[in-house]
């Protein structure tokens, strides 16, 4: 049976008595006021009154301690340790303060789980690679995040698909999350946000839970705004969201693979609000960029990729970096399952099938070309020659246009492709959208091509 640390400790007294003749001035003054906290194999800790205490006892008794609890634990093996209340009570401390911060994790973990199961928390401000391409909505994003509705309110995040808007618009939660657990944010696509309203028109949910839910907040995120375009009531209600957070100082952040301008069939008072604070846009990443946010994912999948594989990949995935987490995975279960080491020739042979099939999905600059010089009946070869006519001028700038609106691609890629200087393809896509933005019936024109070649 094991004793318990009162009675072993009374049997060390006793043994320090009687067979180490300990005085009673000995025992009430030095020993007495001890206590045992902890026996754990040899290892005994005492509680000592204080430091001066401590001192003493080590100094004069510990030899004779340690002798009388080897007798009464029956083992040779014996430490002694002393602490003292004050620091017993800095332990505790530490030890609540540990448990409070395991709570408030716990808190979060449920939080997020609960009210932002879809932010996914490796989508970091950390792991966002900047470059010149999205440098100003990294740092704008930022701003909003670390200073809410003080610079720019609303946010409005602009760029094609697969360019780190949602990564962005995450980033904010997750800091928040982090560092103002009190703030209550909330993250909506439009979609949802539609099918929301709907169901609180339709009577499925109360209409006031619904308005409270998004009007009493410290922070909005309203991604993929473009889905709002022709929905009249969803855009009654963003509107009067919006007011309401925007007139009680709150800050609202938009994701959109539009520009305000761009929008179609929206409620002009919500344009104008869109384009009240600050409008930033995403650019197509380089090949550097590219290359860096390919290592960074990477990483983040636990996967070595050697440099000349990454800038293959860099090379051939150019219009949707969302595309490159597939290749990584792919990449990944080949090393494991085939036990080889991820290598250019080893990447080259794995990843053509999946190269070739996102290419297939994908338009390409030639499918383009082909495409335009059927529709417009010019050749091919004038198209990236030197003709200056006005068919194959227009021809040439819709090209150029193409590729840059459905390909992503940079006017100096652009211009390696169509053998011009990259202002001429800059002024060559400005032409094109100009001709959108006046003729209905040129907008429709470039509509039923984005369609056919989409398809
Ligand atoms: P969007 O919302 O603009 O369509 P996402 O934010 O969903 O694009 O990004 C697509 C993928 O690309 C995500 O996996 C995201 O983490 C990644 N990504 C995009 N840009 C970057 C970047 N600059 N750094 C790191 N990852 C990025
Ligand atoms: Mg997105």
């Amino acid at each position: 049976m094991r004793l318990s640390n009162e009675i072993i400790f009374q049997g060390v007294i006793d043994y320090l008595v009687e067979e180490l003749e300990y005085i009673d001035v000995t025992i009430n003054l030095w020993i007495k006021p001890m206590k045992i906290l902890s026996i754990e194999d040899g290892l005994v800790t005492l509680l000592c009154e204080h430091d001066f205490k401590r001192n003493q006892v080590l100094r004069s008794y510990h030899g004779d301690l340690i002798e009388a609890f080897k007798i009464e634990l029956e083992r040779d093996d014996i430490e002694l340790d002393f602490i003292t209340k004050e620091e017993l009570e800095a332990k505790e401390k530490e030890k609540q303060a540990e448990e409070l911060e395991k709570k408030r994790e716990a808190d979060l973990a449920a939080r997020r789980a609960e009210e932002l199961p879809m932010v996914n928390p490796a989508y970091t401000f950390e792991n966002f690679v900047v470059g010149s391409s999205n440098r100003v909505a990294y740092e704008t994003s930022l701003l909003a995040c670390r200073n809410p509705a003080e610079y720019y309110n609303p946010l409005f995040l602009y760029g094609p698909s697969g360019l780190g808007k949602t990564h962005l618009l995450f980033a904010i939660i997750n800091e928040i999350l982090d560092k103002r657990p009190d703030f209550k944010v909330v993250y909506i696509t439009c979609e949802e946000f539609t099918n929301l309203l709907i169901d609180s028109i339709s009577k499925k949910t109360d209409p006031m839970e619904f308005r409270s839910k998004f009007r009493n907040l410290d922070f909005l995120l309203v991604d993929d705004i473009q889905f709002l375009m022709g929905k009249k009531a969803v855009q009654e209600e963003m509107f009067h969201t919006f007011e309401a957070l925007f007139n009680r100082g709150k800050q609202i952040v938009f994701a959109s693979d539009k520009q305000p301008s761009e929008l179609e069939n929206i409620d002009k008072r919500l344009i104008s609000r869109f384009s009240a604070g600050g409008v930033m846009d995403i650019q197509p990443p380089d090949t550097e960029l590219r290359q860096a946010i390919f290592k960074r994912k990477a990483e983040s999948y636990g996967v070595d990729i050697p440099n000349d594989v990454l800038l293959y990949l860099a090379e051939n995935i150019r219009t949707n970096i969302r595309q490159i987490e597939g290749a990584i995975k792919t990449l990944k279960a080949y090393s494991l399952i085939g036990g080889e080491e991820i290598s250019f020739p080893m990447a080259k042979r794995v990843l053509s099938e999946y190269l070739k099939k996102a290419e297939e999905d994908n338009v390409n600059s030639e499918k383009i070309i082909k495409y335009i010089s059927m529709r417009y009946g010019v050749k091919m070869d004038d198209i990236t020659g030197a003709k200056r006519d006005a068919a194959v001028k227009n021809a040439r700038h819709i090209c150029a246009y193409l590729m840059r609106t459905m390909l992503n691609m940079t006017f100096k890629e652009i211009g390696t492709i169509l053998k011009r200087h990259h202002s001429t393809i800059m002024d060559s896509c400005d032409n094109v959208t100009e001709r959108i933005k006046t003729s209905e019936k040129f907008k429709r024109e470039m509509e039923s091509i984005e369609r056919e070649l989409g398809n």
